[in-house]
């Protein structure tokens, strides 16, 4: 339950306000291109209780909703999105194991989770398996009071700093329809669960994305979300609503950090005798990328509204994806061009958003594929 009201809502944006600056922006740049992982950032994260932001206060979370979460996001996105990673595929687990897990499994979890003590993320994708994600080989076979799991995961961001994942495994992989055998697990590290590899990326630096082997992983029964075999694929698409509001904003602040940059830079270079802001050229960039930021910003809010009134938001929720992601790659483009030469150096902070911008357009479902859900669900809704 939430007991937050506008006010509230206000003083919690100051606070992250006040956080960005004084402990975000400044450290981005240096630790985006050492690719070094923000240990500090950690603990304040924990100190202003983001861990558990949209876990409910029953069990120790902020209990916000998803509107005032995607505003955090956004701040924090446009000044440095990798941080947001953090917390979001977290929450995702944390919001899956609210949604669906038995009693033992929130009451053991989600206290610790809201705290930062345990923090997770999802592992879903596999090396031959992204968006066909009922493609996964990974297996879970009952033995006694455990499951042994045997598999790969590939492209898991938290695997390598965090203590544990949402892992999507077969648990009956002759299962017709395939996901019938899909599960998920709460999936703590122990022996056999083995961070392989860190990835190098083109962005989203700083932050651990790993590569995984799972060889002969025992995790208790107990650990199966919901207790019961055969719901994971459908726990996953409920979590996932939540993961694309997130990934929206912080599409969206990447949009309006290259904005803020871009503006800024604008008034200040010259050319031709006055200022780049007063060319039209200019003008029409600066234009488009304000208006981009403000609709995300609408259609964030349109999908954040329908899932905290519990309503189903997929169309929403992938709308405002999209729009939100395509945003930051559109308006870190344009930066780009607007900051000219200097745009492709590493001395500028505008060029990690460009190489941050992509992703958000592949993770939490491919603007391809999203765009195919919202014209289902179009379909759906407007029966002829
Ligand atoms: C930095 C980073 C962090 C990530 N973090 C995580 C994480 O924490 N956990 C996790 O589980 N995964 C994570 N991922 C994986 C990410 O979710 C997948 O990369 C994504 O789902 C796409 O899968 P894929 O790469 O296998 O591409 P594919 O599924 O192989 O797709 C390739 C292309 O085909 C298109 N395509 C595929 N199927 C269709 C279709 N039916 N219709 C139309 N077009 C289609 C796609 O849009 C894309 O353009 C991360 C990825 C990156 C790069």
């Amino acid at each position: 339950m939430s007991s937050w009201n506008m006010e509230d809502e206000r003083a919690i944006l100051d606070s992250i306000d006040v956080w960005v600056e004084k402990e975000v922006r400044p450290i981005a740049k240096r630790f985006d291109h050492a690719d070094e992982y923000p240990h500090d950032l950690v603990e304040q994260m924990k100190a202003l209780g983001l861990f558990g932001a949209t876990i409910s206060q029953d069990y120790g979370g902020l209990g916000l909703s998803a509107g005032t979460y995607a505003k955090i996001v956004i701040r924090v996105a446009s000044a440095w999105m990798a941080p947001t990673g953090i917390f979001n595929s977290h929450l995702i687990m944390a919001t899956a194991i609210e949604r669906f897990g038995t009693d033992k499994q929130k009451n053991e979890y989600l206290p610790r989770m809201a705290r930062g003590e345990f923090r997770g993320g999802i592992g879903l994708t596999e090396p031959n398996a992204g968006t066909d994600l009922q493609a996964i080989r990974t297996q879970a076979q009952r033995d006694g009071d455990h499951y042994v799991v045997n598999g790969a995961k590939t492209w898991i961001t938290n695997s390598g700093q965090g203590d544990g994942l949402l892992l999507l495994v077969k648990t009956d992989p002759q299962a017709q329809p395939r996901h019938k055998g899909m599960s998920l697990f709460i999936a703590e590290k122990a022996e056999g669960f083995i961070v392989a590899k860190k990835m190098e990326k083109l962005g989203y630096k700083a932050i651990d994305t790993c590569e995984l082997t799972f060889d002969n992983y025992r995790v208790p029964a107990e650990n199966l979300l919901g207790g019961e075999e055969g719901k994971g694929f459908a726990q996953i698409a409920g979590g996932l609503e939540l993961g694309r509001i997130n990934v929206a904003a912080r599409g969206c602040g990447i949009a309006q950090g290259a904005l803020e940059l871009a503006l800024r830079y604008a008034q200040e270079r010259s050319t031709f005798g006055k200022p780049i802001c007063e060319h039209q050229a200019i003008q029409l960039k600066l234009a488009e990328m304000a208006t981009q930021v403000a609709a995300a910003k609408l259609l964030i809010e349109q999908a954040a509204i329908k899932y905290d009134a519990g309503e189903r938001c997929d169309l929403e929720a992938a709308m405002a994806k999209y729009f939100g992601s395509e945003a930051g790659v559109f308006c870190a483009n344009e930066a780009m061009r607007i900051f000219g030469g200097y745009s492709y150096s590493t001395e500028y902070e505008i060029e990690r958003y460009y190489r941050d911008a992509m992703l958000m357009c592949i993770g939490e479902g491919t603007n391809e594929v999203l765009r195919t859900i919202i014209a289902k669900q179009l379909i759906a809704r407007n029966p002829a």
